[in-house]
C-alpha cells in the first residue's frame, strides 16, 4: 500500500504545540517539516517545496503574515492558518491574502486533519498558470466537465474510476505538457515514484487508453513516452 507521504511544513514558535501537531500529522500519515519561526520558515520551504503549510502568526522574528506574503509571490502551496488571533479582521485579512483556511487556537486534532485533507484536495486540480477549476475542456472529440467529473467521447459518456479521472483531470489542465512519472504519481497519491506505483499508473493509463478507444497507428489522445512519462495531445 502507498503511503499518503504529504510533506507538511509547521511554522509555530511554541514547542508543545509544534510538536503536538507534528505528532498528530505523523500519526495521519503525513511527513513533517519544523519550522519555529519566519526565517527558518523560508529556507525550509524554499529546500522541501511542501504540500502544505501550517502557519502560526505570532512569531518571534516576525509576522507569520510575511511568510504568507512570501509564498503567494510565487506559489498555490495551501497555506492554513493556526493561529491565537480570533478577530475577524485577521481571519479577513489572512485569507485575502491568500491563506486556504484558518484555524483559531485552541483547535480539535479532527478539525485540523479535515480541513489539511480539504486543502490539499482543492488544490490537487487548482490549476497550474492561473486556471481555476471547475468549467470544460474540449479537445478535438474529448470534453470534460469538472463540476461533473465527467468525461464524453463524441458525447458519449467514458465511465471512469475515481483515479482514471483524476489522472485524465490532471493531464488536461496540463494539456500538451509532457507529465512525468513522479509529477503524475505526486499530485494522485502523494508521495515519491516507486516501482510499485509506476507500475499502478501503468495500469490505470492503460485502462483509461481502452476506454479512449485509443489505437496505434490512430490519432490517439495520449501520447505515451516510455521511461518518462505521458502527455495528452
Ligand atoms: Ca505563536
Amino acid at each position: 500500500m502507498i503511503q499518503n507521504k504529504y510533506k507538511i511544513l509547521i511554522v509555530e514558535d511554541e514547542t508543545n504545540i509544534r510538536n503536538l501537531v507534528a505528532t498528530l500529522l505523523e500519526m495521519a500519515g503525513y511527513q513533517t517539516i519544523l519550522a519555529d519561526c519566519c526565517l527558518s520558515a523560508k529556507t525550509l520551504f524554499t529546500s522541501y517545496m511542501p504540500d502544505l503549510v501550517i502557519l502560526d502568526l505570532g512569531l518571534p522574528d516576525m509576522d507569520g503574515i510575511n511568510l504568507l506574503d512570501y509564498i503567494r509571490k510565487d506559489f498555490l502551496t495551501p497555506i492554513i492558518i493556526l493561529s491565537g488571533r480570533t478577530n475577524e479582521a485577521d481571519k479577513i485579512d489572512a485569507l485575502d491574502r491568500g491563506a486556504n483556511d484558518y484555524i483559531t487556537k485552541p483547535f480539535g486534532s479532527g478539525e485540523l486533519l479535515a480541513r489539511i485533507r480539504v486543502a490539499l484536495r482543492n488544490n490537487r486540480f487548482c490549476a497550474k498558470e492561473g486556471r481555476l477549476p471547475g468549467g470544460r475542456f474540449t479537445l478535438r472529440n474529448l470534453e470534460i466537465d469538472y463540476d461533473a467529473r465527467q468525461v464524453f467521447i463524441k458525447g458519449k459518456e467514458v465511465k471512469l474510476t475515481q483515479t482514471e479521472y483524476n489522472i485524465v483531470a490532471l493531464l488536461s489542465e496540463n494539456c500538451g505538457k509532457m507529465m512525468t512519472y513522479a509529477t503524475i504519481i505526486k499530485a494522485i497519491w502523494g508521495g515519491y515514484p516507486q516501482e510499485g506505483s509506476i507500475k499502478k499508473l501503468q495500469v490505470n493509463m492503460a485502462n483509461i487508453r481502452k476506454k479512449f478507444g485509443d489505437k496505434p497507428g490512430e490519432i490517439n489522445y495520449i501520447a505515451n513516452e516510455l521511461g518518462i512519462g505521458y502527455r495528452l495531445k
